[in-house]
């Protein structure tokens, strides 16, 4: 086993790859102590010049900032910033879709209005007509045609933010500049919002409440009951993922707790990305929801109407 690529910067975790293996660790100087592991059933010891270094897989690593930013994302999912008592009469679904590519347009949109259904789109204005994680984004006309078929936009930041790590005047600029950008295209208000990379704190909470209606987080859960808007649950529907039998048990506990039920995705295509699903998945999906008779297929927008 040897190591060909180190980066022994100032940071305290360094990036090994470890030729034997084909393998990625994460890698921490002995005389580091903040770090945490959790979890973690195996350590490797190495040796590289003056620096001793502990490597261990990647999925048992916490570093100290790590682990205070995963605490803060989990105290503003257990702490709601204003608490609402539902009030809806009957349970409903929303669709999202998140960045969003132009095959969420294309094909997403289809398959929903094939049910006279609509969604919400979150996007970033930044990266319109962009190659963004390796999928075309859709452009201004995407957004045109969205909005001309009763869609929703939302917001998902100007530039797909990391709001936990964000200073609060970048963070209220580029929601301020993305809204009006949006807003100006579709020629629709933008109030409802998802966190990019589902990253959230109760500050940029905060911020982000001062702005929009509602706030969705990628959290997996169904909203019943009391709700918090700005920390709004929803299921991923990832193609490598998917599971019918799941979706059919989410759906019946939405009907079960008079609950709304967001699904989110982002793109909708034969070839998808590990973020997305194929078209087959989506309109499985859809006619789940359908089949299992519930009636109120709302946009996040619309839905907040519903059940406040
Ligand atoms: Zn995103």
């Amino acid at each position: 086993m040897s190591i060909y690529k180190t980066n022994l910067a100032s940071d305290s975790l360094f990036c090994v790859t470890i030729e034997a293996r084909l393998l990625n660790y994460l890698v921490f100087r002995e005389s580091r102590e903040q770090w945490y592991v959790e979890g973690f059933d195996s350590i490797f010891y190495y040796e590289v010049g003056r620096h001793k270094l502990y490597m261990l897989p990647i999925p048992n690593i916490l570093t100290k900032k790590m682990l205070i930013e995963k605490i803060s994302r989990k105290l503003a999912r257990a702490v709601p910033l204003k608490s609402l008592k539902m009030s809806n009469d009957q349970p409903l679904v929303s669709f999202t879709f998140d960045d969003f590519p132009k095959t969420a347009r294309t094909n997403g949109s289809a398959i929903l209005q094939d049910q006279g259904y609509v969604g919400t789109f979150y996007g970033c204005a930044g990266l319109l007509g962009k190659i963004h994680d390796g999928t075309r984004i859709a452009e201004t006309k995407d957004i045109k045609i969205l909005s001309e078929n009763g869609h929703e936009i939302g917001c998902h930041s100007y530039a797909h933010l990391n709001c936990q790590k964000a200073s609060k005047e970048h963070l209220q600029q580029d929601l301020s500049r993305n809204a009006s950008t949006l807003s100006n295209i579709a020629e629709q208000s933008i109030t409802s919002f998802a966190y990019p990379f589902g990253k959230m704190s109760i500050r940029t909470r905060r911020i982000v409440a001062g702005h929009y209606t509602s706030a969705r987080t990628t959290v997996p859960g169904i909203n019943h009951d009391r709700v918090c808007l700005h920390s709004l649950k929803s299921h991923q529907v990832y193609g490598s993922m998917f599971n019918s039998v799941f979706f059919e048990k989410v759906i019946a506990q939405a009907i079960s707790t008079n609950g709304w039920l967001i699904f989110h995705t982002h793109d909708v295509s034969t070839s998808p990305s590990a973020f997305g699903c194929t078209i087959d998945q989506f309109t499985q999906l859809v006619q789940l929801v359908r089949n299992a008779g519930i009636n109120e297929v709302h946009t996040m927008k619309s839905a907040v109407e519903f059940i406040t």
